[in-house]
């Protein structure tokens, strides 16, 4: 057996390090690379990502893997081994269910309905990309057949992002967090004028936003031994090894929270793939369970610790000292609640904890109805400004605001959208767990203490990399399948002592 698992082992290694040789070129292109470098950075980044996929769908990587899980007989459930092999399998089948053709396909309409997403947002003109938007569509519905569903195509690409969650789940879970947000947002909705963020919109030097930042995630347990903090346009963490996993953020002179609360987010993101045990490195388990596992990470390090009370009642004085006449007489609830504050908008990257999850169904909902033919692309803007009205209140001036602001949907992402909420919904469900398992957590992070949590994650989340399927390391770290519940409660109890409902 050795040989035949050590022999896969080191064929999906050498991809790998194809792999992330990209991704460091990935990394240098939106931190260091000159404007002027772009093209031939695409192409090299082109030629990378195609060796590494040729080489992992090969007849020989396929050949390999039926020797080693031949050879392996009966392995423990959960060991490494045992999950190497389970998540083998599954990449190899799902990169070769998929034809060539389909592939580069989708690609190449992926490259162009950027282009004219682009434009079409500039402009403020729908009609432009909804051409694209049927072709994405229609090619995703073409994926998901290749890939394969028991119930609905929209599972298959899910799958992709979301190992093992169901559009069924999916939508059950949104379906009970909604009943409880919306009522959330209209009572405070109805008393906005009790907390106000204009202490945020000040100019805050840039050199110590970043030293202040970078104090913080030091102190939550970020590795700097084995990261880096760099700027870039959109911020983002990229993990090269276990010992490289990289973050970057980006800075408003003229307002405190982008840089600081999104360096506390990409942290979270680092923080879990420097989590992962180093036997890990290298191989296919190396990095996150799911995209709505890493967001849980990101989504509890930036809110559930980040804009909490007992952190600011620690870190609080420390601000003021950096920043003393933006801060020096601004009390700490007045902070607390700007931090905090709810508004109603028509941007998800912008959007506060209450209404974001809001955004997020909205575009989920209007995804299966596009899938499903429900809803024609010429009519998708209408449906989308009378969802927003309908849930958060408003009506997007223009559809640049609406329906034109992601990326996603010309890069053919669908199924991706659901994995923020279900990150939100996991950050208060693992948080929970760990706060039942050692009860001072809270008072720990008032006293800037962050280890006993980090910890915590570390054994019950970060150490697995991709091992087990999320729904798994939920169970085993919470006792319960998934559910918005604790999540709903979190945002009721918060937003009602905020604003004194
Ligand atoms: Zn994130």
């Amino acid at each position: 057996m050795e040989n035949h698992f050590a022999a896969l082992v080191r064929r999906l290694q050498e991809i790998r390090h194809v792999q992330k040789a990209g991704a460091v070129l990935a990394w240098d292109q939106e931190t260091h690379m000159p404007a002027a470098g772009a093209v031939a950075r695409a192409e090299q980044m082109t030629t990378l990502a195609r060796l590494a996929h040729e080489s992992f769908t090969s007849d020989e990587t396929g050949d390999l893997l039926h020797k080693a899980e031949e050879a392996a007989g009966d392995l423990e459930y959960g060991s490494d081994e045992a999950s190497l092999l389970r998540v083998t399998r599954k990449d190899w089948e799902r990169a070769r269910k998929v034809p060539v053709a389909l592939v580069m396909e989708s690609t190449r309409h992926a490259a162009l309905a950027h282009e004219v997403w682009v434009k079409a947002r500039e402009d403020n003109d729908f009609s432009s990309f909804a051409g694209c938007l049927q072709t994405t569509l229609d090619l995703a519905n073409q994926e998901a057949e290749y890939l394969g569903y028991d119930e609905h195509p929209y599972d298959a690409l899910i799958d992709i992002y979301e190992p093992g969650m169901k559009t069924a789940q999916v939508r059950a879970i949104f379906a009970e967090l909604k009943t409880g947000l919306v009522p959330l947002v209209q009572a405070i909705a109805a008393h906005t004028d009790r907390v106000d963020d204009a202490v945020l919109h000040q100019p805050f030097d840039e050199a110590a936003q970043e030293a202040f930042g970078t104090m913080v995630v030091d102190r939550f347990g970020y590795d700097f031994s084995r990261g880096r903090l760099d700027r870039t346009v959109h911020p983002f963490a990229i993990g090269i090894s276990v010992n490289d996993v990289r973050i970057t953020t980006r800075f408003d002179p003229d307002f405190l929270s982008p840089a600081l609360f999104g360096t506390m987010h990409e942290a979270g993101h680092g923080m879990y793939e420097q989590g992962v045990a180093p036997e890990l490195d290298g191989t296919p388990l190396a990095g996150g369970a799911s995209l709505g596992m890493h967001e849980s990470q990101s989504r509890m390090w930036e809110n559930v610790v980040g804009r909490s009370r007992p952190f600011w009642e620690h870190f609080y004085p420390q601000l003021q000292q950096r920043f003393p006449s933006q801060l020096g007489t601004v009390a700490l609830e007045t902070f607390y609640g700007a931090i905090n504050r709810v508004q109603p908008s028509c941007i998800r990257v912008e959007a506060d904890e209450v209404t974001y999850n809001l955004h997020i169904m909205l575009r989920f909902e209007l995804e299966l109805a596009l899938l499903e033919g429900r809803l024609r692309v010429a009519d998708a803007p209408a449906a989308w400004n009378e969802a927003m009205q309908s849930s958060l209140g408003i009506t997007p001036p223009t559809d640049s605001e609406g329906i034109l602001q992601d990326v996603h949907w010309s890069g053919g992402m669908l199924g991706y959208f659901p994995t923020y909420t279900l990150g939100n919904i996991l950050s208060v469900a693992l948080y929970e767990a760990a706060v039942a398992a050692h009860p001072t957590i809270p008072a720990e992070l008032a006293r800037g203490e962050f280890g006993t949590l980090r910890r915590w994650m570390t054994e019950a989340v970060y150490r697995h990399g991709r091992k087990f399927e999320p729904h798994e390391l939920v169970q085993a770290a919470t006792g319960a399948p998934l559910h918005s519940q604790p999540y709903l409660a979190y945002l009721t109890n918060k937003f009602t002592d905020l604003y004194r409902l």
